[in-house]
Protein backbone atom coordinates (compact mmCIF):
# COMPACT_ATOMS: atom_id res chain seq x y z
CA UNK A 1 0.00 0.00 0.00
CA UNK A 2 2.19 2.55 -1.41
CA UNK A 3 0.23 4.60 -3.38
CA UNK A 4 1.52 4.50 -6.49
CA UNK A 5 0.13 2.96 -9.60
CA UNK A 6 2.00 0.80 -12.04
CA UNK A 7 0.68 0.90 -15.50
CA UNK A 8 0.76 -1.56 -17.80
CA UNK A 9 -0.31 -1.40 -21.36
CA UNK A 10 -4.06 0.23 -19.74
CA UNK A 11 -4.47 -2.40 -16.78
CA UNK A 12 -5.38 -0.44 -13.97
CA UNK A 13 -3.28 -3.13 -10.96
CA UNK A 14 -3.69 -0.63 -8.19
CA UNK A 15 -4.59 -2.41 -5.18
CA UNK A 16 -4.33 -6.03 -6.44
CA UNK A 17 -4.25 -8.37 -4.28
CA UNK A 18 -4.22 -11.91 -5.74
CA UNK A 19 -3.93 -12.80 -9.49
CA UNK A 20 -5.07 -15.68 -11.70
CA UNK A 21 -3.39 -16.32 -15.13
CA UNK A 22 -4.02 -18.67 -17.25
CA UNK A 23 -1.66 -19.75 -19.80
CA UNK A 24 0.26 -16.55 -19.02
CA UNK A 25 -3.16 -14.53 -19.38
CA UNK A 26 -4.29 -12.48 -16.70
CA UNK A 27 -8.15 -13.74 -16.18
CA UNK A 28 -8.95 -12.82 -12.58
CA UNK A 29 -8.18 -10.51 -9.85
CA UNK A 30 -9.00 -9.79 -5.82
CA UNK A 31 -8.29 -5.68 -5.51
CA UNK A 32 -8.73 -3.84 -2.55
CA UNK A 33 -11.77 -2.22 -4.22
CA UNK A 34 -11.14 1.42 -2.52
CA UNK A 35 -7.28 1.44 -3.86
CA UNK A 36 -8.58 0.54 -7.22
CA UNK A 37 -11.56 2.85 -6.95
CA UNK A 38 -13.97 0.09 -7.48
CA UNK A 39 -17.19 1.55 -5.71
CA UNK A 40 -18.04 -2.01 -4.15
CA UNK A 41 -19.42 -0.96 -0.54
CA UNK A 42 -17.03 -3.91 0.33
CA UNK A 43 -13.88 -3.75 1.48
CA UNK A 44 -12.27 -6.18 -1.83
CA UNK A 45 -13.68 -6.87 -4.76
CA UNK A 46 -13.46 -9.61 -7.30
CA UNK A 47 -12.78 -9.13 -11.18
CA UNK A 48 -13.27 -11.29 -13.96
CA UNK A 49 -11.04 -9.71 -16.38
CA UNK A 50 -11.80 -11.47 -19.66
CA UNK A 51 -15.15 -10.04 -18.97
CA UNK A 52 -14.80 -6.82 -17.03
CA UNK A 53 -17.39 -8.34 -14.52
CA UNK A 54 -16.95 -7.03 -10.92
CA UNK A 55 -17.99 -8.89 -7.72
CA UNK A 56 -18.29 -7.36 -4.41
CA UNK A 57 -16.03 -9.24 -2.07
CA UNK A 58 -16.84 -8.84 2.00
CA UNK A 59 -13.68 -11.30 2.85
CA UNK A 60 -10.26 -11.98 1.39
CA UNK A 61 -11.24 -16.15 1.13
CA UNK A 62 -14.02 -15.99 -0.56
CA UNK A 63 -12.67 -13.35 -2.86
CA UNK A 64 -9.88 -15.65 -3.72
CA UNK A 65 -12.17 -18.36 -4.25
CA UNK A 66 -14.03 -16.55 -6.65
CA UNK A 67 -11.25 -15.56 -8.60
CA UNK A 68 -10.07 -19.12 -8.87
CA UNK A 69 -13.90 -19.80 -10.35
CA UNK A 70 -15.29 -17.02 -12.06
CA UNK A 71 -17.93 -19.28 -13.13
CA UNK A 72 -19.49 -18.28 -9.93
CA UNK A 73 -19.97 -14.52 -10.16
CA UNK A 74 -18.79 -14.16 -14.15
CA UNK A 75 -22.23 -15.20 -16.19
CA UNK A 76 -20.05 -14.89 -19.50
CA UNK A 77 -17.77 -17.32 -17.83
CA UNK A 78 -20.15 -19.74 -16.53
CA UNK A 79 -22.30 -20.14 -20.03
CA UNK A 80 -19.05 -20.97 -21.91
ZN1 LIG B 1 -15.90 -13.96 -17.21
Amino acid sequence: MNGKTTATKGLKLAGQLFAVYSNGKLVASVYNSKEQGIDTGTKYATVCEIHSIIAAESRISTAKRDAMNTQEFCEECAGH
